[in-house]
């Protein structure tokens, strides 16, 4: 029905004229460009606003009881040119509210009752919310409609008071590790993103999309039982007042060296307390400029790290830490990976010095980012560790410095952290399998009634189609686009992109747009078939034909027809195997079928007799290989 119901769209609405290429553009996006909130150069436009939230968060959490509750003011300011007459709260832990949808599993022991409001006002207006008419609670959602408006060009200050129950079990991105570690995300309530595309984002949290957040300033402060160590996004302000001498002597040690120190060990532990004595202390937690803010906290996990200069011209340093149990071997190498990662992502790929101050790699019990976090479950080999730990580190160029829409967009990031991670991985003696992460899931998928086009709204995508279309069919698409491009051009583009919308929230278009206006050149013929269209990749090998031989040497002259049987434009990759196994290598981008063409000749002069030819590589996805490989018979 969805592939139908898209199919249809795509086919009865005219392109958008206004456009300088002529990708489809859906109403509430094109009026965004009307309006000049956003440029067709790729560019935010004159009029680009976004909101934004300065959060002061003070929280304490009971470990034994579970029992999370804090009280925050949050400064909100409407930059938009809109007047609010209501605004939108995420109340993220009412997942695991009785009677709401979820997309997994959870255990009956986690059901709770959700949130608990205890009080909130807006301006100085209290909000009884158990009366009928100001607010309205629905999903995930809390919406208030305040008296006064919030008009243009003005702040307000939000006051909530709440708690909830942490989650034991059916940990899903956040809850308890064990009984004394728990990774804490999405703990506190937070103001909707009231954007240019499609004002208050009223999306319900249902546990498999992820996030959209406003940028912001956090100052969290954290009140744990004595001995526990809290980790957390941001700065960590009073380290003095809440370490022990020792413990802080390294903690300050590691932050400045380039080897790596073992800041808590299990000797540590044995000798003394790790932390302050005082029966219950306060972590305090600054960070600027960020869309959200997580913690992790144990009693017992060992931590290791150390800092790495990731921008060789101011000399700025990014500590690097890795906090775990004693019994996950791979975590013992995590914060040396992560520092080897980091130091490739700030070099190599993007080539964009790391932007944050810290990495925390957390062991918990999944696979999920946050603005200087990792929560990432411990694995059985050093190669899903290092794909693992590279995947979830390179979250943080997309979406945390891009501030990027996930919910809608997840190809948006998760397709970078996709590519990102099968690029890096090689370079630590990890390479995928499948040359890039899920290139066979989106093989299997390709061209079935089972896959939507890309572009399609990833709220409105389930389990098969959501995977592929969010992780290994961008990571390819990314890749496709470097080779198409080459290397200087590619990372241009890239770099201009990350330049342009770092700190605001880019949509699809605003990348489409900016490719093209960086390479000069109108790449639309290359992104709607990625992903605007119904379609696969399929080259094969059509004929073989040997068109010359040497008469004084064994040379040869062949001709090579591939033809393209699916409509995804991918590069042409052939390997000529000779009769004394010498390898002669034939690339071409996807430029070629630029021009709609269904076949291409390969010529290609040998040095020696022909004994077979392959089509393809480990990067190039293809959903028939079967016709890929010609074995000669050459007397
Ligand atoms: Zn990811």
């Amino acid at each position: 029905m969805k592939l139908v119901f898209l199919c249809m769209l795509l086919s009865v609405w005219k392109p958008i004229e206004f456009q300088s290429n002529d990708l489809y553009f859906p109403r509430n996006v094109q009026q965004a460009f009307e309006k000049g909130t956003r440029s067709s150069d790729g560019r935010p436009g004159e009029n680009y606003w976004q909101n934004s939230g300065d959060y002061n968060i003070n929280i304490s959490f009971d470990p034994k009881t579970l029992l999370l509750s804090g009280k925050e003011t949050i400064v909100y300011h409407n930059n938009s040119p809109d007047t609010l007459h209501k605004i939108v709260i995420h109340l993220y832990p009412d997942y695991y509210k009785k009677g709401l949808l979820h997309n997994y599993p959870i255990d009956e022991k986690d059901e709770n009752e959700g949130v608990t409001v205890e009080q909130l006002s807006i301006n100085g207006e209290e909000f009884d919310l158990g009366l009928k008419g100001n607010s309205e609670r629905l999903g995930t959602n809390l919406t208030i409609f305040p008296v006064k408006k919030i008009v243009p060009e003005s702040t307000a200050s939000v006051q909530i008071t709440w708690h909830y129950t942490v989650n034991k079990g059916s940990h899903n991105r956040t809850g308890e590790v064990d009984s004394s570690s728990f990774f804490l995300a999405y703990t506190f309530p937070r103001i909707a993103v009231y954007d240019d595309i499609d004002g208050w984002d009223t999306w319900s949290y249902i546990g498999l999309q992820e996030f959209y957040n406003d940028w912001g300033n956090f100052q969290v402060e954290i009140s744990m039982p004595a001995g526990f160590v809290v980790w957390g996004t941001g700065e960590l302000m009073n380290a003095g007042e809440v370490f022990d001498k020792k413990i802080f002597d390294k903690y300050q040690a590691a932050l400045h060296s380039d080897r790596e120190i073992d800041i808590i060990n299990a000797a540590d532990y044995k000798n003394g307390p790790v932390t302050g004595t005082n029966q219950q202390l306060t972590w305090k937690f600054s960070a600027k400029d960020v869309t959200d803010f997580a913690f992790a906290l144990s009693d017992h996990y060992l931590w290791d790290g150390s800092s790495l200069v990731v921008d060789k011209r101011s000399g700025r340093r990014v500590f690097i830490d890795a906090a775990y149990n004693k019994d996950s071997k791979d975590f013992k190498e995590v914060a040396s990976v992560s520092r080897k990662c980091i130091d490739i992502m700030s070099n190599t790929y993007p080539a964009v010095p790391f932007p944050f101050q810290h990495e925390t790699i957390f062991n918990g019990l999944d696979e999920m980012e946050y603005p200087m976090m990792v929560n990432d479950n411990s694995t059985d080999s050093r190669k899903d560790m290092v794909q693992l730990t590279s995947h979830e580190i390179f979250h943080s160029y997309f979406p945390f410095y891009m501030g990027i829409n996930e919910t809608k967009y997840a190809w948006m990031d998760e397709g970078w952290a996709t590519i990102g991670e099968s690029i890096i991985s090689p370079m630590l003696n990890e390479p995928e399998d499948e040359g890039i992460f899920m290139r066979e899931k989106y093989e299997t998928i390709a061209g079935t009634d089972d896959e939507v086009p890309m572009i399609t709204n990833s709220e409105l995508q389930t389990q098969v189609s959501y995977s592929t279309n969010s992780y290994g069919k961008p990571g390819i698409f990314y890749w496709t686009l470097q080779n198409l491009l080459g290397d200087e051009i590619f990372f241009r583009a890239l770099h201009e992109y990350i330049n342009r919308w770092h700190g605001k929230h880019p949509v699809p278009y605003d990348f489409f747009n900016t490719f093209n206006d960086v390479s000069a050149q109108d790449l639309s013929w290359f992104f709607k078939p990625w992903f605007f269209e119904s379609g696969y990749p399929d080259l094969t090998i059509k004929e073989v034909s040997k068109i010359e031989s040497g008469s004084l040497n064994a040379s040869e002259k062949w001709n090579v027809l591939i033809e393209r049987k699916g409509s995804i434009p991918v590069p042409v990759y052939l390997e000529f195997i000779l009769q004394n196994n010498a390898i002669v290598k034939f690339n071409s981008t996807a430029a070629i079928w630029q021009d709609g063409k269904k076949e291409f000749t390969v010529e290609e002069q040998l040095p020696g007799k022909l004994k077979e030819i392959k089509l393809g590589n480990s990067f190039i996805p293809d959903t028939n290989k079967k016709d890929n490989d010609r074995i000669i018979n050459n007397k």
